[in-house]
């Protein structure tokens, strides 16, 4: 069901990478989550550029590189401070199941288990992630139709199924590394994320490990 949500506050913060983001804040999430957008430029209201971003405090404050978090969230800030857009942060740490339990998840990866099934083996599901807020944003915001910045199909889905119009789905950038390549191998066999990566074992691959 469509969260009712609607805008609390709003404030411009200038930000170091040059531009103004202008945030908001929202009331009606369940359990009083504090999801947040950020506005930059002046955004085609009709149908503007959406990054849908969730929580990853080692990828996008530390900038971890077990994950590809920190570079896609760089990269979206870039691509909307340039076109004028918005990007819609979930406070969804973790797929969902929290900083504490994803540090668990990595200890279990570290024993050879990849990311879902080490989810499964805390007992969580695969990806816990919900996107009926990011909806609900959207539609506080007055926004029916958008152009999304994702390389995730079900992230499409869930939006549109909340009665969100995406129009197109604009694919991100590959950010691989010897420390996240299973992490995104993982992502493109068992939830279709469409990311272009080079096969295993294969010179390109190894071209691109070998420069970093
Ligand atoms: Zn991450």
């Amino acid at each position: 069901m469509l969260e009712k949500v609607r805008v609390r506050n709003s404030v411009d913060i200038p930000l170091s990478m040059g531009v103004t983001g202008t945030f908001y804040t929202f009331l009606g999430f369940k359990n009083h989550q504090e999801h947040f957008a950020i506005k930059f430029g002046t955004p085609d209201q009709d149908c503007p550029l959406v990054r849908v971003h969730s929580e990853c405090l080692t990828g996008d404050v530390f900038q971890s590189l077990r994950c590809d978090c920190g570079n896609q969230l760089k990269e979206a800030m870039e691509v909307l401070a340039d076109r004028g857009g918005y990007l819609i942060y979930l406070r969804q740490e973790g797929r969902g199941i929290g900083l504490y339990h994803k540090i668990d998840a990595y200890v279990l990866q570290d024993q050879g288990f990849d990311t879902y099934e080490a989810n499964n083996k805390l007992n969580f599901p695969d990806d816990a992630r919900e996107f009926a807020c990011a909806a609900g944003i959207l539609e506080a915001l007055e926004i029916t139709s958008i152009k999304l910045l994702s390389n995730n199909p079900d992230k499409l889905r869930q939006i549109s199924d909340y009665g969100i119009h995406v129009k197109e789905m604009i694919s991100t950038g590959v950010y691989v590394n010897k420390h996240n390549i299973s992490y995104l191998k993982a992502k493109v066999k068992k939830h279709k994320h469409i990311i272009n990566l080079p096969q295993n074992n294969n010179w390109q691959l190894n071209k691109l490990l070998a420069s970093q």
